[in-house]
């Protein structure tokens, strides 16, 4: 195991040791999963029925789609790391409440903190303005932006793709463009470490 499996383990213990947090002893913890050293985080709403039995994220029919479209792409569900911002499955697939979303905060922030993505793909409206409180998707999806923190792609959810075909369409365009984007974000990164190189020789010659 490496240094952040473990430290993704540790964090995981911690949830479940946490007896305080909503939704527990209500319903399973559904922590995430994939590569912890992934370049890009998929982030859901809250875990669904079938999340709930098999303590896993995207497993249901909305998660056979998100595998189909990482498959499109030629990436796979063990090369991206896939969570929820709510880590237990809400009464009856209800929105999360804002206190759940308040209480699940620190262990997501964490858990990103761990994992470092180049890149946060939301999906759905929710774990878009969670991270985005005035973006709109059907503006938004599809387009690269950042805030404070994070870089962000936001994505419509599956589960309205299994809806319509049109959202289904968007959501296939907008995944096409992830391999050209986490490109983007690489260049940029090695721009961005070149110009620092550059400035510290530029400080050594004076
Ligand atoms: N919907 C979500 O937002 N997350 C899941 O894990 C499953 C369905």
């Amino acid at each position: 195991m490496n240094a952040k499996q473990e430290q993704l383990e540790v964090l995981k213990k911690k949830i479940e040791e946490n007896k305080t947090l909503p939704l527990c002893g209500e319903a399973n913890l559904v922590f995430g999963e994939g590569d912890a050293g992934a370049h890009t985080m998929f982030i859901g709403e809250a875990p669904g029925f079938h999340e709930n039995e098999q303590g896993r994220p995207f497993v249901g029919q909305a998660g056979k789609l998100l595998d189909n479209l990482l498959k499109q792409i030629g990436w796979t569900r063990e090369s991206v790391y896939i969570t929820n911002i709510v880590k237990r499955r809400p009464p009856q697939n209800r929105d999360p409440l804002p206190e759940e979303i308040e209480a699940y905060k620190p262990y997501l922030a964490r858990q990103i903190e761990i994992i470092q993505p180049k890149l946060i793909a939301t999906l759905g409206r929710f774990s878009m303005n969670y991270f985005l409180p005035d973006a709109k998707i059907s503006r938004d999806h599809g387009k690269l932006m950042r805030n404070e923190y994070y870089t962000i792609y936001p994505l419509y959810h599956p589960a309205a793709a299994l809806r319509s075909t049109a959202v289904l369409r968007d959501l296939e365009d907008d995944f096409r463009k992830l391999p050209e984007i986490l490109q983007l974000i690489h260049e940029l990164h090695s721009d961005i470490i070149e110009e620092k190189k550059a400035e510290e020789k530029q400080a050594t010659l004076f």
